[in-house]
């Protein structure tokens, strides 16, 4: 295989980070910290799943006069959802905070990055959908993940939908990455199996794509390496949710995250993305579908991702491609074969010799 440069240069990774059962009750003094007279406000974008317990923002240090908004997580973010909530943060006053903390899942902390953007950048999300079009730092940001593998704590983007256009691509940029993020293992604790196992797994299915790709960075090789270690340290043991199998996988999720900012995915994310497009399917548990059906593709990652599978006794989505129309066969193939970049990574530039129609078309089915 031909190893093709990456043409990423230059890297940027999380500002500092704290790590460690228990790290979460230091985010009331991080905030406090950023505190001054000319800001005395902060803004707490929390993850709805936390919105039943009462006062829950005020154990994370959130004070009277702040901003405490709950994300909704049943829709992926949209270009439109991050609009009305900056418009409503300027309403209330709340456009030069101390500080944003984003706790919860994937999508609470690409909130968090997007709102930061966009209180110093003005202008509306889907301007920012691209590569480095972000011209000024966005406000100091905390990002606590509650949830273990998409890497969102750790990456340069903010994934985003523009309900209108359909495009589907986040905020590109150093501006992006967190300041601060403090890994807590104690707070996955309580995350139901199924989830826990589809979000770990996307660490998983991130590194194993990189390491069979074209286009290869030293660096980004090592972090997949030990993620994928790592992974299967927590799902190949007997329990993947004991406390130290919960701490490994915490890590994982932020080096697969490192690794994703060097490198490029391969085929299961543009089924994926297909998936998640047409079907509405959460990003996750998309990527173990497509995984389930990829064993010409992934040979040893597909056998690897059975055993865990049932060591876990996870049960998976089935017949999700079974009964398709023409047109949804035409909008399946439209989405798969626009993520040029992840392909050539798989298979070359040449693609669509493998990835005929019909191909795609029998890959679905088996989904
Ligand atoms: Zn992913």
């Amino acid at each position: 295989m031909t190893i093709l440069d990456t043409g990423i240069k230059v890297v940027r990774n999380v500002g500092r980070f704290t790590f460690g059962e228990g790290s979460v009750s230091g985010v009331c003094a991080l905030v406090d910290s950023r505190r001054e007279s000319s800001t005395p406000n902060a803004i707490f974008l929390v993850d709805e799943y936390f919105s039943s317990k009462k006062d829950f923002p005020k154990s994370l240090g959130a004070k009277n006069n702040d901003a405490v908004h709950f994300i909704k997580t049943v829709d992926e973010t949209s270009t439109q959802g991050i609009d009305k909530l900056v418009s409503a943060l300027h309403a209330s006053g709340h456009n030069k905070p101390a500080t944003i903390v984003g706790f919860g899942g994937g999508i609470t902390l690409d909130t968090a990055k997007a709102v930061s953007n966009l209180l110093t950048n003005g202008g509306k999300a889907a301007d920012y959908q691209g590569w480095d079009l972000v011209r000024v730092p966005g406000v100091h940001k905390i990002g606590v993940p509650t949830i273990s593998g998409t890497g969102a704590e750790a990456t340069r983007t903010c994934v985003m939908t523009n309900l209108e256009t359909g495009l589907k691509l986040g905020m590109n940029s150093d501006y992006t990455v967190f300041d601060h993020v403090v890994l807590d293992p104690s707070l996955t604790s309580t995350v139901p199996r199924n989830q826990y196992f589809y979000t770990g797994m996307d660490a998983y299915i991130h590194c194993i794509e990189a390491l069979a790709g074209s286009y290869r960075n030293a660096i980004g090789d090592a972090y997949s390496r030990e993620t994928v270690n790592l992974c299967r340290n927590v799902f190949l043991s007997n329990d993947m949710m004991a406390d130290a199998r919960r701490s490994d996988l915490m890590v994982a999720s932020y080096l697969g995250g490192c690794a994703i900012a060097t490198s490029y995915v391969g085929i299961v994310h543009p089924f994926s993305a297909a998936l998640s497009v047409v079907f509405g399917l959460h990003h996750c548990v998309a990527n173990c579908i497509v995984l389930n059906a990829m064993s010409e593709f992934y040979p040893d990652g597909y056998k690897e991702f059975r055993q865990m599978i049932e060591l876990q006794k996870v049960e998976l989505p089935t017949g999700i491609c079974a009964n398709l129309t023409d047109d949804l066969r035409h909008a399946l193939i439209a989405a798969t074969i626009k993520h040029e970049k992840p392909l050539t990574n798989a298979l070359g530039s040449d693609f669509r010799a493998t990835l005929t129609d019909t191909r795609i078309i029998s890959l679905f089915e088996k989904m």
